[in-house]
């Protein structure tokens, strides 16, 4: 079901008109869905009952970089998630919106020693550890606090995701995870280490991916390493794939959620059906994109038109600060006029304020517009608001989210003078 369409004329947020959000909250400002988030996150939760993955068979860890506020965390906690975390902020983030540390796993390739030991002290779920260093110095620290660690090592499969570069993570020349040659080797390391639990093997190949036969491939390696580290006497008791299911932001398909859940756990249970006797394994994912992504618009006045001999610009209050993601990846997002006008469309580049000529949001859209109009640049619920910065000393925007006819702001624009508080003037 859609929760952001159109009704005479004017979009709404599932029963809330987009135009009521700015007259009370301005722009720019992004805008969640509860419904879409509560939808997107049983997708998974829906397929792991259908294919009897109960509360021990399958764990979802929401991975909270894609889209951090508080109030969807909080949603997604009392949905049953847990949560994948990349710092020590996000556990931080994730215990004050009542998340528990016990359904936390931590991601990461540059894990600090502060951070180990806050996550330590929370005792987290799992460690998905990157490296050998990163292993040698969380059994270090483990031990001072005299507490194991639990750990999962991120394999990198050499999967190739066919994604855009930026956001593919599982190829050897990336920064990411352990060479799948190199993991036997790794896990036996791991596997003497005195403060080191071996729990668990994981990979993320990247993001966005449209079609689930990479992650089904990468499915293939892992199970291969499990069966060889089972062989060794080394026993794996979850297995996490990681996240990385994309949203049609142009429209298209992208691999509907059940549809690959049922695939993957297919895979899963032929392969225990052949190891007679074999115990089942906790199955773990880390979906970002494919659970915010859509749930969320930022919403932008029109601050001016401008008719150009090349090219027309709609110049709107939202910018690069907001939405990195056309600047950093060439992403493509749909723009849509909130109040639709029966006037001839012209070709416009939408761009924001800031003094950079990649501050673009959309190139050559055909949009109907005026001077003042509000704009919805769609599908922004994930990496939008996680990834604004404050340049240009602008603010970064409200956040509100939508229950059907009830508004909620869950984090409130930054005035300018916050921005400057914590500097201060030597002398
Ligand atoms: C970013 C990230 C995810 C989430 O990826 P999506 O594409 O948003 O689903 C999951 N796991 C790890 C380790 C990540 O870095």
């Amino acid at each position: 079901m859609p929760h952001f369409s159109y009704e005479d004329g004017v979009l709404y947020a599932e029963h809330t008109p987009l135009t009521d959000i700015a007259e009370q909250f301005g722009t720019p400002t992004y805008v969640y869905s509860k419904a879409a988030l509560t939808e997107n996150y049983s997708a998974y939760a829906d397929a792991c009952r259908k294919y009897g993955r109960g509360e021990s068979g399958a764990l979802i860890c929401y991975s909270v970089k894609s889209n951090s506020n508080l109030a969807v965390l909080n949603l997604l906690q009392q949905c049953g998630s847990g949560f994948d975390i990349v710092s020590g902020g996000e556990l931080l983030r994730v215990l004050a919106a009542g998340g528990s540390a016990s359904k936390v796993i931590f991601s990461g390739v540059g894990k600090t020693a502060d951070e180990m030991r806050l996550a330590l002290s929370h005792n987290i779920l799992c460690f998905n550890v990157e490296s050998i260093p990163e292993l040698h110095r969380l059994n270090e620290i483990a031990g001072q606090m005299g507490k194991p660690a639990p750990v999962s090592l991120r394999i990198n499969p050499n999967v190739d995701a066919k994604t855009h570069p930026y956001i593919s993570t599982g190829l050897k020349e990336n920064k990411f995870g352990i060479a799948y040659e190199e993991a036997l080797a790794t896990y036996r390391i791991a596997a003497v280490l005195p403060h080191i639990r071996v729990v668990g093997i994981d990979c993320h190949i990247g993001s966005q991916l449209l079609d689930d036969a990479p992650l089904l491939e990468a499915l293939d390696k892992l199970i291969e390493l499990i069966d060889a580290l089972e062989q060794e006497g080394i026993a794996i008791h979850h297995l996490d794939i990681g996240g990385g299911i994309g949203i049609p932001y142009e429209g298209g398909d992208s691999v509907p959620v059940g549809d690959y859940l049922a695939r993957l756990f297919a895979k899963i249970d032929e392969w225990r059906r052949l190891k007679h006797g074999a115990s089942p394994i906790q199955v773990m994912f880390e979906p970002g994109r494919s659970i915010t992504g859509n749930a969320g618009v930022l919403l932008t006045e029109i601050q001016y038109l401008k008719h150009g001999a090349e090219k027309n610009f709609a110049i709107v209050d939202a910018a690069m600060n907001d939405l990195i993601r056309p600047a950093m990846y060439d992403a493509w997002h749909q723009v849509l006029p909130v109040i639709q006008h029966k006037i001839p469309a012209e070709t416009y580049d939408v761009v924001g304020p800031v003094c950079e000529s990649s501050d673009w949001l959309a190139r050559e859209r055909a949009l109907a517009i005026e001077q003042g109009d509000l704009l919805a640049i769609m599908s922004t619920g994930a990496y939008g608001m996680t990834m604004a910065s404050n340049y240009n000393t602008r603010g970064r925007a409200a956040e509100v989210m939508i229950d059907g006819v009830n508004v909620h702001l869950i984090r409130k624009r930054e005035s300018p003078s916050e921005l400057f508080a914590s500097e201060s003037i030597p002398g």
